[in-house]
C-alpha cells in the first residue's frame, strides 16, 4: 500500500477541519503558557491551505507540501507559522516529483521536517516544544519501517509516539519560545505546539486507515 496525491489532499482537508474544531482547545493550552493564539494561528493557516487544495489536484506531492509551507509562512504570524512552514517546505523538498509515498518516504519527510524546525527554532527535545512530539514520532516511524510495516501502521505508530511525547511536555520547563518567559510557571502545562503536531500526525494516520479499509 502507498499513499497517492489524492490521499495527501484528503488528509490536508481533514487536518484543516480538525484544526478548526480544535482551535479553542489549542488556544486554551496557549493561554496557560503563551499568548492564547495558537489555535487561532493554526486555524488561520490551514484555512488558507484548504483554500488552495482544489487547485493542486494535478500537482506532485512535493509541490503540495511546498504550497502548504509557503501558505503557512505567509498567513501565520506566530512562531508556529515559520516553524511549521519550514517543516512542510523541507518535506516538499524530499518528496519533489513524487506522486506516491511509501513507508520510507514518511521517515525521510519527517526527518527533513524536523531538521527544518531545529534549524529555524534552534531548539532540541526536552525544551517543551513541538519537537517533543515530532522527534519521538520520527523514531517510531523509523522503527516501524525497519520492521517492514505498511504505511498506515508507520503513520499510526508515529502518531501514538507523538501523543506520548506531547503528554511528556507537561512536567517540562520551557526554555524556548514565549512559554520560556514564564520560567518555572511553565511546568505543569501541556505544550500547545506539541499538541498541534500530534493532531497533524493523528489526522494523517486516521486518513491512511480509512484508505486502507476502503481499498
Ligand atoms: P507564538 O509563540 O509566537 O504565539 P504559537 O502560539 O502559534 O506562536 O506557537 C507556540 C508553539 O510554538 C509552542 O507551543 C512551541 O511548541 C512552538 N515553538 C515556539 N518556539 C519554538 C522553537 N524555538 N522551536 C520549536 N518550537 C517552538
Ligand atoms: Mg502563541
Amino acid at each position: 500500500m502507498a499513499l497517492t496525491t489524492t490521499d495527501v489532499l484528503r488528509w490536508l482537508q481533514h487536518l484543516a477541519r480538525t484544526l478548526h474544531e480544535q482551535s479553542a482547545y489549542l488556544t486554551q493550552l496557549d493561554a496557560a503558557i503563551g499568548d492564547a493564539d495558537h489555535g487561532i494561528n493554526m486555524d488561520r493557516g490551514f484555512t488558507a491551505v484548504n483554500g488552495k487544495l482544489a487547485g493542486l489536484s494535478d500537482a506532485d506531492i512535493g509541490t503540495i507540501f511546498k504550497t502548504v509551507g509557503m501558505t503557512l509562512v505567509s498567513t501565520v504570524g506566530g512562531a508556529s507559522g515559520p516553524l511549521y512552514g519550514t517543516a512542510f517546505l523541507r518535506a516538499g523538498t524530499v518528496t519533489a516529483g513524487k506522486s506516491v509515498l511509501e513507508s520510507a518516504d514518511i521517515v525521510a519527510l519527517l526527518d527533513a521536517a524536523i531538521e527544518g524546525v531545529k534549524a529555524r527554532g534552534k531548539a532540541q527535545t526536552g525544551e517543551k516544544t513541538m519537537l517533543d512530539a515530532l522527534v519521538p514520532a520520527l523514531e517510531a516511524a523509523r522503527q516501524a519501517q525497519a520492521e517492514q510495516q505498511d504505511i498506515a501502521h508507520v503513520l499510526r505508530r508515529s502518531s501514538e509516539a507523538a501523543e506520548v511525547g506531547m503528554k511528556e511536555t507537561i512536567p517540562m520547563l520551557a526554555t524556548k519560545g514565549r512559554a520560556s518567559y514564564l520560567g518555572e510557571r511553565s511546568i505543569g502545562h501541556q505544550d500547545p505546539g506539541a499538541t498541534s503536531s500530534w493532531l497533524i500526525l493523528k489526522t494523517w494516520a486516521d486518513t491512511a486507515d480509512q484508505e486502507e479499509g476502503g481499498s
